[in-house]
């Protein structure tokens, strides 16, 4: 999807919201919850196919990506993180 090609339709017609303004912020905002004693918010990229509607969402920066390892759950390993 990043690369500009709807994985569900094949279609082209790839906008993308990477750097659209006020992607964080505490109404409406573009972000998933990091849950935990502050209630973090981590801010989304989304990609949107406007030929079927699908919408895939990135979270961008390697610190956040930290945080959601060290925080929730790993799927496969069924605990938190610290597999490093
Ligand atoms: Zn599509």
């Amino acid at each position: 999807m990043k690369k500009g090609r709807c994985p569900k339709c094949g279609s082209h017609d790839i906008y993308s919201g990477e750097n659209i303004s006020l992607k964080k912020g505490t109404y409406g905002s573009n972000t998933i919850p990091l849950g935990g004693l502050f209630g973090s918010m981590i801010p989304l990229d989304n990609y949107v196919c406007t030929a079927c509607g699908y919408v895939e969402s990135y979270i961008n920066q390697p610190r956040d990506l930290k945080k959601i390892r060290e925080r929730w759950p790993h799927l496969y390993y069924g605990k938190r993180g610290d597999q490093s």
